[in-house]
């Protein structure tokens, strides 16, 4: 553990954006903020919650895995020297889930050759960055455990600063990191963390709901509701880190040139689960909403939610993006009420 001034940060990042391509929050003009190459003029630590969690990192939402040019077969494995500077526990939970999913049986060789060269350093959260956060409850905050390879604590005038990776410690023996007693920091952490477990409101309800899809006793009505409402826009999957659905597409460039290209997909979509037959075992938006909270809260295995809870890490952007309030938190609470 390592105490880092806070007036010292923006130096520090600007030192490690001589060896990587730094990411970090960056207020814009608009007043939105967004996680951008870094820029001491606009770097900011008042950015709550990112509006989308950096899984295209890894899974871009569009992205060519080979080509075919001149005669020549060319798989494309692009690699990254990124550092995401500032990433929320609940995101680098479901990086670890979405990332254990695509590695499972079979790894997939595009999605391994980002995540290998990406460094993850967390701020951890010293409380609900808005009403719809719920990570303590599905068990992926307000701090990470795994997975990352530094995590800042935010003291005030001052950061504790925690290496997991071999490469996070090297980051840190620069003369910016000052050193602490361990008994000291640990004390400091463990009262930062209480602290900020007890500000994020649980959500039982999560947890009955699962339990009810397990034992079967959701209503039909609940899905019929939600289908009627839903107008098909993917937003919830496109915003959710854990959400892994994508197509694979062929494009000719000219005669006998053309690329495949894979593009996220959702499984909102009746286009998605719809066979080549023309039978869609998923043939309705009541359906489709069914299986997508089932995958969230009910099936998703064992080796994909690692320490989590379910499918679903809780960071609410479901209720907070999707147009007519079919977010994870509408639905628990449509099913309790069932
Ligand atoms: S289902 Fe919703 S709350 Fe859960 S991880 Fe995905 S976007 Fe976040
Ligand atoms: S964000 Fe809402 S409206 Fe859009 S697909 Fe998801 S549930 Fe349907």
């Amino acid at each position: 553990m390592k105490v880092l001034a806070r007036k010292d940060l923006p130096d520090v990042l600007k030192n490690w954006s001589d060896s990587y391509d730094v990411f970090a929050p960056s207020m814009k003009e608009t007043g939105d903020v967004i996680f951008d190459r870094f820029d001491a003029d606009t770097f900011t630590l008042e950015y709550g919650k990112p509006s989308l969690p950096q899984k295209s990192e890894f899974l871009p939402q569009s992205e060519v895995i080979f080509e075919l040019k001149k005669g020549e077969y060319r798989e494309v494995m692009a690699g990254s020297g990124k550092m995401l500077f500032g990433m929320r526990a609940c995101d680098v939970m479901g990086m670890r889930q979405a990332g254990s999913f695509m590695k499972r049986d079979v790894t997939d060789p595009y999605y391994k050759s980002k995540e290998e060269g990406i460094l993850k350093v967390v701020m951890a959260c010293s409380g609900p960055q808005n009403e719809t956060c719920f990570c303590t409850t599905v068990g992926s905050g307000p701090f990470a455990e795994a997975g990352f390879d530094l995590q800042f604590y935010d003291l005030g005038d001052e950061f504790l600063v925690e290496a997991e990776s071999e490469r996070g410690k090297q980051l840190i023996a620069d003369g910016f990191f000052g050193e602490i007693d361990a008994a000291e920091a640990g004390t400091k952490i463990e009262e930062f963390k209480v602290h900020a477990s007890k500000a994020i409101k649980e959500v039982p309800a999560l947890k009955e709901a699962m339990e009810r899809l397990r034992d079967g006793s959701v209503s039909e009505k609940v899905w019929d509701y939600f289908g009627r409402k839903c107008i098909v826009c993917g937003g919830c999957a496109f915003v959710c880190p854990t959400c892994t659905c994508f197509t694979v597409s062929d494009f000719q460039t000219q005669p006998g040139e053309g690329l495949r290209v894979r593009s996220w997909d959702a499984c909102l979509f009746g286009g998605f689960t719809r066979e080549a037959s023309g039978h869609n075992p998923r043939g309705t938006q009541a359906l489709r909403l069914k299986r997508r909270h089932e995958h969230k809260l009910l099936y998703y295995n064992e080796t994909d939610v690692l320490e989590g809870l379910c499918g679903c890490v809780g960071c609410g952007r479901c209720s907070d993006y999707c147009p007519v309030h079919i977010g994870t938190l509408e639905v628990v609470k449509a099913i309790a009420e069932d």
